[in-house]
């Protein structure tokens, strides 16, 4: 890698969910002039949203993508930048610390990590093929498309229920598939599906295969106490299943759990700083994790923004005591 310090800044936030946007706005309040590279999916998960009705603020609820929108202004107002593309390198072991993101190298005497979760597929042959064409992770995004059709939604927890119910919307009719008999799910998140008279549960079910040649025309699913397989005609599956962290970029560079979740503060193995107040430290110093990559007990929009905020603060006082 190359020195480049026309592309040099003092904070990097690489991601721009929640928690990357806050981080900006802090940081960027703070006169710290932050860079974001947002990535070519910019605004992370809650672009894949509809209504937010859960973000302290917005009486009647707001548009995912029109909160990330206005977050992403704010942040511009005090200073913050933003390049639209994605991180394809970096290097975290000398200091001003190394990214390189298309084609160019930036560097920074401090980087915020946030960058999200991704949603998880089955890993079946099928399924990857027919991605776009009947097979979804977004009921958000293109539940729209089945109009009066019968949808399948795979998983049990919280996200299933919450796509089965925004399906019915537009579905004649919306399966649950689930491998086992209970489900993950919250209470409240289960009684609105289970009320919902669109909405039927297939339990002990897994899904062996994904049927059709142009668009999705079925499931193959498979009783998991008896064996015994079945078709179900169906025109659309959305999975929901639950999610990856982002952090393929920092295997082996930075400290992950075994998820693959980036670990920070006192639950570092090799921490730099004891009993540091720093809470979203990672193993190396002058690098700080929030939101989605870091959290997957809460992952909500309001605790990644407040996680966000955190590394702002964590990352200024750092860069103080450096004397930056
Ligand atoms: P999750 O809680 O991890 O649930 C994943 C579900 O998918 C589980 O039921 C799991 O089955 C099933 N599953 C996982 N891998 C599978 C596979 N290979 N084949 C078949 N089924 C598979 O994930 P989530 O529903 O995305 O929720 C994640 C977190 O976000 C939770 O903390 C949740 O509360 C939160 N969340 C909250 C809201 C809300 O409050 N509005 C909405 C969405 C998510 P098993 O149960 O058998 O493991």
């Amino acid at each position: 890698m190359l020195t480049a310090m026309t592309n040099h800044h003092k904070v990097v936030i690489i991601g721009s969910g929640p928690a990357g946007l806050t981080a900006a706005l802090y940081t960027a309040r703070a006169n710290l002039a932050p860079l974001v590279i947002e990535g070519f999916q910019a605004g992370g998960q809650l672009m894949l949203t509809t209504e937010v009705e859960n973000f302290p603020g917005f009486v009647d609820g707001v548009m995912g993508p029109e909160l990330m929108d206005t977050m992403r202004k704010q942040a511009e107002r005090f200073g913050t930048t933003y390049l639209s593309q994605d991180v394809t390198d970096v290097d975290f072991t000398v200091r001003p610390f190394k990214i390189v993101a298309g084609d160019e190298l930036y560097t920074a005497d401090t980087v915020i990590v946030s960058t999200g979760a991704a949603a998880k597929t089955l890993g079946l042959e099928n399924e990857r093929r027919l991605m776009g064409r009947g097979v979804s992770t977004c009921a958000t995004c293109d539940g729209a498309f089945f109009r009066d059709q019968e949808l399948a939604v795979a998983g049990g927890g919280d996200s299933a229920m919450e796509e089965a119910t925004f399906l019915t919307r537009f579905a004649s009719k919306v399966n649950v598939i689930h491998r086992r008999e209970a489900l993950r799910a919250s209470k409240i998140m289960q009684d609105r599906a289970r009320a919902n008279p669109k909405i039927d549960f297939h339990w002990n079910s897994a899904i062996d295969d994904v049927l059709g040649e142009q668009s999705v025309t079925g499931l193959k699913l498979k009783d998991t106490m008896t064996g015994e397989g079945r078709e179900l005609p169906l025109k659309g599956l959305f999975v929901a299943i639950g999610h990856t962290p982002n952090t393929e970029l920092f295997k082996n560079k930075l400290e992950l759990d075994e998820a693959g979740y980036l670990i920070v503060g006192d639950k570092l193995k090799s921490d730099w700083a004891p009993g540091s107040p720093l809470a979203t430290r990672t193993n190396v110093e002058g690098i700080f994790g929030a939101g989605d990559v870091v959290d997957h007990i809460y992952r909500q929009a309001v605790t990644a923004a407040g996680m966000g905020c955190q590394a702002a603060m964590d990352a200024e006082r750092w860069l103080e005591s450096q004397g930056e």
